[in-house]
């Protein structure tokens, strides 16, 4: 295939990316790092980026966004910013890091590694668990019931990545790095880097990083498989941002989705995703209280 300019430009703009997010937060000034809508503003600044390269450089005319995705993708957005971002620190991290202080737990070894150093050590703590938190969805029914709605998605795009079912949004969010001694920028900026990572990975961009950075990195032809209709495809790549994981742990798959969505390729709505995994329970109620009616009816035609 005949690579252009344009696509070798466009191939390089997730490692460029990565390096403004690192720059920022190693040098800015310290009001700005200081500030509690530095993180969220910079998330969904990266968002709003790749959805205008979607608009630019398309990767396949069937992923074009519409009105409908659009309002879907926007909901879960400001849903996984907003109130799983609170749940995740009122059952996970707030609870961790007063039983971290209480047993006296003391990482002070961490704090003083250097900064970038740092920012690897959080990627790998979110991603290690992330990795094996999604291998369990894909492989435990209770917990697949959550994840499904995430492949039932039927295109994909800079957001999707924040597309699912709200337990599961929550479940992904849990990682162990309260547990750690760290600086805030190190945290937010490992954040906005597996943010970047991820969102080119959903996203209808035709970027196709380099060699190198598809070795570490999880990138849109990794992703689009686990969201191909191949089932066995879907039990590879799990890695939300560290592809290399698969390689470690032997799920690495190589090859791309095109036609993505679970079973039917059925879409779900908003509503239909949040009531996903209560549905087996909901079903089987129903159809035991249709059992009980139609016996009844039985009963008074008999008698
Ligand atoms: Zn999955
Ligand atoms: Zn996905």
């Amino acid at each position: 295939m005949h690579i252009t300019t344009k696509d070798r430009i466009f191939n390089h703009l997730p490692p460029a990316m990565i390096a403004m997010v690192l720059a920022f937060w190693a040098f800015s000034p310290k009001t700005l790092l200081d500030s509690p809508w530095t993180l969220p503003v910079v998330s969904a600044l990266i968002v709003i980026t790749v959805l205008l390269l979607e608009q630019v450089h398309e990767r396949h005319a069937g992923w074009r966004m519409n009105r409908q995705e659009f309002v879907a993708d926007l909901f879960y957005s400001v849903l996984s910013a907003t109130v799983i971002v609170w749940v995740s620190q009122a059952v996970a991290e707030d609870p961790l890091r007063a039983a971290k202080a209480s047993l006296g737990i003391t990482t002070d070894w961490a704090m003083h590694m250097p900064w970038l150093a740092q920012v690897a050590l959080v990627i790998f703590l979110i991603e290690f668990g992330q990795y094996w938190m999604h291998r369990l969805m894909h492989n435990w029914t209770p917990f697949w019931l959550t994840h499904a709605p995430h492949h039932h998605i039927t295109q994909l795009n800079a957001a999707k990545g924040a597309v699912g079912n709200p337990i599961e949004l929550v479940l992904i969010s849990l990682s162990v790095v309260a547990l750690f001694d760290l600086r805030d920028t190190a945290i937010f900026a490992a954040i906005n880097t597996t943010g970047v990572i991820s969102v080119f990975a959903h996203a209808n961009v035709r970027s196709d990083p380099p060699r190198w950075y598809s070795f570490f990195f999880t990138t849109i032809r990794h992703h689009s498989l686990h969201h191909s209709t191949d089932y066995e495809a879907t039990r590879s790549n799990f890695g939300n941002s560290l592809i290399l994981l698969d390689r470690i742990f032997g799920t690495y798959r190589e090859g791309e989705g095109v036609i993505v969505g679970q079973g039917d390729r059925k879409r779900l709505s908003i509503w239909e995703q949040t009531m996903f995994p209560f549905q087996p329970i909901i079903d089987m109620y129903k159809a035991r209280r249709e059992k009980a009616r139609s016996g009844q009816a039985d009963g008074a035609t008999t008698a």
